[in-house]
């Protein structure tokens, strides 16, 4: 696990009415720094990163991955993943995210890696990587997948998108005593 972590930028467009009341929001200092607050009815915003999922399922030696239907990443290669909705936990959100777009219903049974993603069109992201394994399911892509397959070390398909995704095979294939040239 690296120590070095890029500071997050935030690109998005700050708020300027307050999400919960319409009022147009001030500025104080809350909480260590300057933060859009609600005059009316006091609601803060805090600009946080998302929390995403991913999951490295593996069976019989080879890793389940998705072709992407939609940008970022179009066309390309990566791990089940998706965004922690707010009624459900990270677990559940990554057997979800599986099941829907690959069929296959998983078991969690660890954890990769938790990965900074300071830089994404839909915001920054801390991004957690589990280990899992099918228990079920039919292998068939989901609405937002072209295809889904499983894919040996040393036939991984092109292009894979994503550093997160890079990185989390690397380690994978590393793992398994590859020590090719890296992704
Ligand atoms: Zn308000």
């Amino acid at each position: 696990m690296s120590s070095e972590e890029r500071p997050f930028q935030t690109s998005l467009e700050p708020f300027r009415f307050c999400p919960r009341c319409g009022t147009s929001l001030s500025h104080r200092f809350l909480f260590g720094r300057e933060r859009p607050i609600c005059p009316a009815c006091g609601y803060i915003v805090f600009y946080d990163p998302k929390v995403a999922v991913g999951v490295l399922v593996e069976q019989e030696g080879k890793v389940l991955l998705v072709r992407r239907r939609y940008a970022p990443g179009q066309g390309g290669w990566a791990l089940p993943a998706g965004f922690v909705e707010i009624d459900e936990g990270p677990v559940a959100a990554a057997i979800r995210e599986c099941r829907e777009e690959t069929g296959v219903i998983i078991r969690i049974c660890g954890i990769l890696d938790v990965f900074a993603v300071p830089i994404d069109p839909r915001g920054p992201a801390v991004f957690i990587v589990y280990r899992g394994v099918p228990i079920g399911g039919v292998l068939q892509p989901g609405d937002d997948a072209l295809e889904a397959g499983f894919f040996p070390p040393d036939g991984l398909p092109s292009p894979l998108v994503f550093a997160s995704t890079r990185r989390a095979l690397w380690r994978w294939r590393r793992e398994k005593g590859f020590t090719g040239r890296r992704f």
